[in-house]
């Protein structure tokens, strides 16, 4: 079994921490996660890669309690298989707080995309975010965290 830093408080998107793992293969680098992760305070997952998702990927939304691609394929499965991944890793690092990137479905807190593909928002969480809300971790975005932090 592979052995996690511990402790540690905080579970990343890894795109934030510049992993290139987002749909169209880039990354949303924010030069204060990456410093969480470097530190030794964070430790970076990305759900959807977990989940054994390629990267570029279609992108996907979440519709109700399923996860849907614009090309209209079910994806369900391969986001809530990496969705308990990364929990799995998130709770051996014994991490308690989670910054995540915002509006994605699976690490959007608070304000998701509504399935519908026409950058409609609606109130919910990703599904990576749903775990980590019912196992009462402290949640951030990228936008809330730099708040907090300024
Ligand atoms: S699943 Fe999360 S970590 Fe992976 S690219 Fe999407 S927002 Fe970033």
């Amino acid at each position: 079994m592979t052995d996690f830093p511990k402790p540690c408080r905080y579970v990343v998107s890894a795109c934030l921490a510049g992993t290139p793992c987002r749909y169209d293969g880039r990354s949303n680098l924010r030069p204060e996660i990456a410093a969480l992760v470097e530190s030794g305070e964070a430790v970076p997952v990305c759900p959807e890669v977990l989940g054994g998702l390629p990267t570029p990927r279609t992108p996907s939304e979440r519709r109700g309690e399923r996860v849907v691609s614009a090309e209209g394929d079910d994806v369900t499965g391969e986001f809530s298989a990496g969705a308990e991944a990364a929990l799995y890793i998130a709770e051996e690092c014994g991490c308690s707080a989670a910054v995540l990137k915002a509006r994605s479905p699976s690490c959007g807190c608070g304000r998701i995309y509504d399935g519908t593909f026409t950058h409609t928002l609606v109130d919910g969480d990703g599904l990576f975010a749903a775990l980590l809300r019912k196992k009462g971790f402290q949640l951030f975005t990228e936008e809330t965290f730099s708040a907090e932090k300024a």
